[in-house]
């Protein structure tokens, strides 16, 4: 399985000269399935590259597109997803968590938020209705799970031939204390010995109290989410859009200096745009 970040920010694309080295683009991963299946997670804004090598690679698989939610910044990229605008493309989109947000992603092209609307796309996009979980694609089995963020979101355990899992959790508010156990522990038996955890780290110590309640996770808890679940490895992803590349450095010393200490198996990452991971 080959994971590539496109898109690792959150909430807000960050471009800039502090953001050059982690990248400021938001929500979006593609992962290459053992038998050659091309699966995007999200579609922020770091699809626009990701379309354009797709295009470039004269790649005109099947896509199997998996959205977290339908927040801007896990959306913003799809209308410039290169290979919606041809026709022999094909995107074939997951269900939500909520009704409520397929309409929602139906009105992206609408004329209003976008000058052109959804009957004019040239390429063949399709809803997947899968009719029982965990669901096939490709050479893998997917899974999802409820995850605590305003208006819903979704994560994914894709478990691939190779025996290489993957588990996406984002937009997710891990709850510190004892009403937050049932959900760790839940998430720590979904994610357990994932070959990569990739999750919501928007956030440290000094951004709380002001923060509870936004749908984002503490590092720390982060951290004591992949030792819990003995991933091999954890990405921190959905970087603050007021974190900069120094920031992030920091965090990553810290973090792999924190985990170095209690798990002798979760290897630390921090999620860098234009990254790619072999599992
Ligand atoms: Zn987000
Ligand atoms: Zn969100």
């Amino acid at each position: 399985m080959r994971v590539t970040f496109y898109g690792v920010r959150g909430s807000v694309p960050a471009p800039g000269p502090t953001t050059a080295r982690y990248g400021g683009n938001t929500s979006c991963i593609e992962v290459v399935l053992e038998d050659g299946t091309t699966l995007i997670l999200d579609a922020g804004t770091g699809m626009r590259a990701l379309g354009a090598t797709l295009l470039e690679g004269n790649r005109h698989e099947t896509v199997h597109l998996l959205l977290s939610h339908t927040h801007w910044d896990h959306v913003l990229g799809l209308p410039f997803f290169a290979p919606l605008w041809r026709k022999e493309s094909q995107l074939l989109v997951y269900p939500l968590p909520t009704d409520a947000q397929e309409r929602f992603q139906r009105t992206i092209f609408d004329d209003i938020h976008f000058p052109v609307s959804v009957n004019d796309i040239p390429a063949k996009v399709e809803f997947a209705k899968p009719s029982a979980e965990p669901w096939r694609i490709g050479s893998a089995t997917v899974r999802r799970i409820a995850l605590n963020h305003p208006g819903s979101s979704q994560g994914f355990r894709i478990d691939d031939a190779s025996g290489a899992s993957l588990v996406y959790l984002t937009d997710n508010e891990l709850v510190r204390g004892e009403a937050g156990e049932p959900a760790l522990d839940a998430l720590a038996r979904f994610s357990a010995s994932a070959s990569l955890l990739i999750h919501d780290s928007q956030y440290l110590d000094s951004d709380m109290p002001a923060k509870y309640g936004w749908g984002h996770s503490v590092i720390d808890d982060v951290l004591t989410l992949g030792v819990r679940a003995e991933a091999r490895g954890l990405a921190l992803f959905h970087h603050d859009p007021n974190r900069t590349d120094d920031d992030l450095d920091a965090i990553k010393a810290r973090s792999a200096a924190w985990l170095s200490e209690r798990s002798p198996v979760t290897q630390l990452c921090v999620a860098i745009e234009g990254q790619t991971l072999e599992l």
